[in-house]
């Protein structure tokens, strides 16, 4: 379905990303993978994948806390594969502390990384996705991007303004042949949530899996964690004919958690 089509995703080197990556190069895609870690292990997921898919798949580094990087990872790309057609936005970070203790670094970097890098990428991006008449922009919003929890100032505030961007570019690239949608998350089990599991059983005096079970029951009735192969299904959804006129809203895959 997306073969001779180039696809970014960012922080893609764990968790969401990673899944989301394997199944866009899994229906044909070339790949720009993006994100930290160790870089023996990044090379191992690279290569495994382009392995595994017979599709060229790239490694670039860009720190998308950075503006500059940022714009530098689209326009790399395009000079790289002499084209973009499918960008996700899905590097984030997670930090939590009451509004009045949460600190002034923390709420700059989660505004950074989780807003206003998929600013700079689909600005830079969009030129090149009309002039190809076609293009697919997915950002990575989550619940928090519909309602919110405590001790999440930033993080809710920058989710909400990610499904706000998301909507305006909707907008703007109408009938162009790009479409640009928000997809809203319930818990993944990822080591962003990981930190959180261990939170609670620290705070509550659980082991890991009573405390996976508390955090599921607070907040999404399916009790049971999204896969990032499922949401690598629904950015697949996203990119297909079916989605033609889908563009400028958001998708939950929430296990009921925005229902309530
Ligand atoms: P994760 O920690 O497993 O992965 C985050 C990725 O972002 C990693 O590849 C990391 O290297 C990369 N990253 C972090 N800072 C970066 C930077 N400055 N520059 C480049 N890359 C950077 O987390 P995840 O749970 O897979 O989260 C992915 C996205 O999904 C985030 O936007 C997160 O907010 C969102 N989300 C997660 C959940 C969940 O339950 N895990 C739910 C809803 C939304």
């Amino acid at each position: 379905m997306l073969k001779g089509k180039v696809a970014i995703v960012t922080g893609s080197t764990s968790g969401i990303g990673l899944g989301i990556a394997k199944e866009l190069a899994r229906l044909g895609a070339d790949l720009v993978l993006n994100g930290f870690g160790d870089a023996g292990e990044i090379e191992t997921i690279r290569s495994g994948i382009e392995r595994e898919h017979g599709h060229r798949v790239a490694y670039d580094g860009a720190d998308m806390s950075k503006s500059d990087a940022v714009r530098g990872l689209i326009a790399a790309t395009v000079e790289k594969f002499g084209r973009l057609d499918i960008l996700v936005n899905n590097a984030g970070i997670q930090f939590t502390a009451p509004v009045e203790e949460f600190p002034i670094a923390k709420w700059n970097a989660i505004l950074e990384i989780n807003l206003s890098a998929a600013f700079h990428a689909i600005a830079a991006a969009l030129p090149r996705m009309k002039e190809q008449h076609w293009g697919r922009i997915v950002n990575i919003a989550s619940t928090h991007g519909l309602v919110a929890s405590t001790h999440k100032a930033a993080y809710v505030a920058a989710k909400h303004g990610l499904v706000g961007l998301t909507k305006v570019v909707g907008l703007e690239t109408a009938g162009s042949g790009v479409t640009c949608n928000a997809v809203c998350p319930g818990w993944v089990r990822t080591p962003l949530v990981e930190k959180q599991i261990s939170d609670i059983a620290a705070q509550r005096g659980k082991n890991q899996k009573e405390a996976a079970k508390e955090l599921l029951a607070e907040k999404q009735p399916s009790l049971d964690f999204v896969s990032p192969s499922q949401l690598g299904g629904t950015v697949a959804f996203l990119c297909s004919p079916a989605a033609d006129q889908i563009t400028g809203t958001t998708i939950s895959v929430d296990g009921g958690w925005t229902a309530q």
